[in-house]
């Protein structure tokens, strides 16, 4: 092992897990210490102030200026109580992750002094200098900036001396700039035609929002090892590095024993979860070596994304204090699992009935299966789209890859549910209402391999990456959704119009529905070459390439979907387009130009050392032994001297090739083309030098070979 690499693994395995301290309170009594919630509202606003406020929150009704004073003031004082001196807002860009840009709360004092301020315009609105965030054209650097405003629905809350106000990001023409903004429009949306759909069966709903709870995945890696594999460094994977002979084979490590380093980073990223309002529940190890996942209690499907990205922000965190990096990218390493986030979505009314969960009468049963059929419609309809939602170049390596589910949107029944919705689409209504009377029975999806699979009482969005804003697939399904609602309400109010009973006419139109959104429904497995061919045949969306799924936001029927939902317009979709293509092609662009380098610097370099000390030996023998002896005992060495030579010509040929290759794609003016020829031409070329730098791996001599290989990053922690 080379000297720098022996150092770097020793000390990774001397480190000693960090205890930490629990507090002396109870969960529950230090659960949202850190967040402007209602029981902070009420304390620390007039009563009159704290209604007009949590209006808003609930209803969206509109903040004054007088009163949104009223809530900064308060807020700052329990901020201050909690020694906060800064502010900010707090917002999604389109880089994904989150943005944020400090202000102290100082401001002149107009006596020469400074004294503390935060008003409520500085609450309500904040033009973050952020004109190089991208926008895909929309707002030009010449022209007006834009602003970020807070986003009422999700609280305020601290970390260390500084108040973030969760805020959406807006340019001064309306247009979105960010996840959040369209989110909330979907969410919105949905909500609304929900609740006219239930109105059919509970005229007492007022109100339906949409949940979410997601699993994040994610790698732990010792800091040292990281520090010295650039590629994860820069990347966010391994650009190189062959299989360990023992990886996942096993499944030892899949609900194992938690490693007590790791234990010791879960206990300190979980009392910061919730102290920050954050409602984790689960943790467990997961299928690959070092790969592990966290998951909260579901919530209101808006704050539990701004939870998703808080969490993500602190495991970044809190790792490296206990001497690890986290990894969330969806591949940081080949030949195991990657890491994904199911998305748990589902609908609920505000009299406590889940929309998505089957009742025990008929009536509770004929909702419930208006619901999942409206479901499927809107998946059916939109299946290009929703996987373009998922869609990244990073994610890409891991939707059709063998452990993931595939690059085609299907959705998982289960055979109870299966036979329920085979039953109404071939027999008489009635037969519905005799399913009803002993109870609906479900199985639930055991199976992994559906990307969106019916589980009891919701759907589970599978094909979710690990690094992803989940808002980028929440806000397509709930749009969706929003639009299918609609549609079948006008569908169902016709009939009624037309003299028809309203639950002869939901079944009619529930009937119709099933027979056409039946391509959509696959309970078989996701993995196999068989549904390829088949899905093809059913007419669902079978692309690989990123930069062509993406196409699927500017379909037609996108866009008539996205402008009657009122979540965005042709416009922002097109610039938002811009931006997927963007990043994708920057991100091949960066992994590629650290592959260069990593070849150029270190593989070469330490396969030639290898191969000199081989050719060393075969020189010395021939002075030791007669030529034919020499020649017959060095021959093995020269085989491996050969393949050496072979490799790096290989190597070294391919990565002027794949220079020049984006050379003449960065001339590409159309951000769509730019991203196809990386597809197209410096993905492939990434992957053939990939296969020869890991057999090279396996021939040099471990003591040369300085970078931490798959077998230490991997097992240690
Ligand atoms: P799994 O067995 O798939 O790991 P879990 O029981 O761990 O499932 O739940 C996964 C996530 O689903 C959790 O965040 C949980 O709160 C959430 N969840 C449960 N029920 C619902 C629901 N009706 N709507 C949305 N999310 C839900
Ligand atoms: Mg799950």
């Amino acid at each position: 092992m080379s000297k720098l690499r022996f150092r770097v693994v020793e000390t990774a395995f001397k480190k000693k897990a960090a205890t930490v301290e629990t507090p002396a309170e109870r969960p529950s009594e230090y659960f949202a210490k850190y967040v402007f919630n209602r029981e902070k509202m009420f304390k620390y606003l007039p009563g009159a102030v704290y209604a007009k406020l949590t209006d808003a929150m609930d209803n969206g009704a509109p903040l004054e200026r007088a009163i949104a004073d009223e809530v900064a003031a308060g807020m700052k004082r329990w901020a201050t109580e909690l020694g906060v001196t800064h502010y900010t807002h707090w917002f999604q860009p389109l880089t994904e992750g989150t943005a944020e840009k400090h202000d102290a709360f100082v401001e002149h004092d107009g006596k020469g002094g400074m004294m503390e301020e935060f008003s409520g315009k500085l609450l309500v609105q904040q033009e973050p200098d952020a004109s190089s965030f991208p926008n895909g054209g929309i707002r030009n650097t010449f022209e007006a900036r834009g602003y970020s405003a807070w986003d009422p629905s999700s609280p305020v809350f601290v970390v260390d001396d500084t108040l973030c106000i969760p805020t959406v990001f807006i340019a001064y023409t309306g247009e979105s700039l960010d996840y959040k903004t369209p989110l909330l429009k979907a969410l919105s949306a949905v909500g609304k035609a929900a609740v006219d759909v239930c109105r059919y069966f509970n005229p007492e709903v007022k109100k339906v929002v949409a949940y979410l709870g997601w699993e994040q995945e994610y790698f732990l890696v010792d800091e040292g090892l990281y520090a010295a594999r650039p590629d994860l460094l820069l990347t966010g994977r391994t650009l190189m590095g062959y299989e360990s002979s023992k990886n996942q084979q096993l499944e030892d490590h899949y609900f194992g024993a938690i490693p007590t380093r790791v234990m010791e980073f879960m206990k300190e990223l979980e009392i910061e979860s919730l102290k920050l309002g954050i409602p984790l529940k689960t943790r467990h190890n997961e299928v690959a070596p070092n790969q592990f996942e966290l998951a909260p209690v579901f919530e209101e499907c808006n704050l539990a994304n701004d939870h998703n990205l808080l969490v993500m922000a602190l495991m970044r965190k809190i790792s490296r204090k206990h001497g690890f990096r986290v990894l969330l990218h969806e591949k940081p390493f080949k030949g195991i699992n990657g890491s994904g986030k199911h998305n748990n979505w589902s609908l609920g009314t505000d009299t406590g009935i889940l929309l998505m969960a089957p009742g025990k009468t008929p009536e509770e049963n004929l909702r419930f299966i208006t619901f999942i059929v409206n479901v499927l419609m809107a998946v059916y309809r939109h299946n290009g789209l929703l996987k373009a939602s998922i869609s990244s170049a990073t994610n890409a390596h891991r939707l059709g890859a063998n452990e993931a589910p595939p690059a085609i949107i299907s959705s998982f029944l289960g055979t109870q549910l299966s036979k329920v919705l085979e039953h109404l689409e071939k027999s008489e209504p009635e037969d519905l209402m005799l399913a009803g009377k002993q109870g609906m029975k479900l199985d639930i999806a055991r199976i992994r391999t559906s990307p969106f699979a019916f589980t009891g009482n919701r759907f589970e969005f599978r094909a979710v990456g690990s690094e992803a804003n989940c808002a980028s697939a929440m806000l397509a399904l709930n749009a969706a959704v929003a639009e299918q609602l609609k549609t079948f309400k006008t569908e169902v109010d016709a009939k009624i119009a037309d003299g028809k009973d309203t639950f002869a006419a939901i079944l009619e139109v529930l009937r119709k529905d099933i027979k056409e959104c039946k391509a959509i429904h696959f309970d078989g497995n996701g993995y196999s070459e068989e549904w390829k061919a088949e899905a093809a045949r059913r007419g669902l969306d079978c692309e690989t390439s990123v930069p062509l799924i993406f196409d699927a936001y500017l379909k037609d029927s996108s866009v008539r979907m996205f402008e009657s939902t009122g979540v965005m317009t042709r416009k922002e979709l097109e610039a938002r387009n811009e931006v997927k293509w963007e990043m994708y092609t920057k991100k091949i662009q960066i992994e590629a130009r650290v592959l260069g380098d990593l070849t150029m610097n270190h593989i070469i370099p330490m396969a030639t050392k290898y191969q000199s000390s081989l050719i060393d030996n075969v020189y010395k023998m021939r002075e030791l032994f007669p030529a034919d002896k020499a020649a017959h005992l060095s021959s093995k060495n020269m085989e491996i001297i050969e393949d050496i030579a072979n490799r790096t010509i290989f190597i070294k040929e391919k990565v002027d090739e794949m220079v020049n290759a984006r050379k003449i794609a960065n001339k590409i003016e159309s951000e769509r083309e730019k991203a196809i020829a990386y597809h197209d031409r410096i993905v492939p070329m990434m992957e053939a030098i990939r296969y020869h730098i890991d057999k090279l791996e396996l021939v040099v001599d471990d003591q040369i070979w300085t970078l931490p290989k798959y077998r230490e990053l991997l097992f240690i922690r």
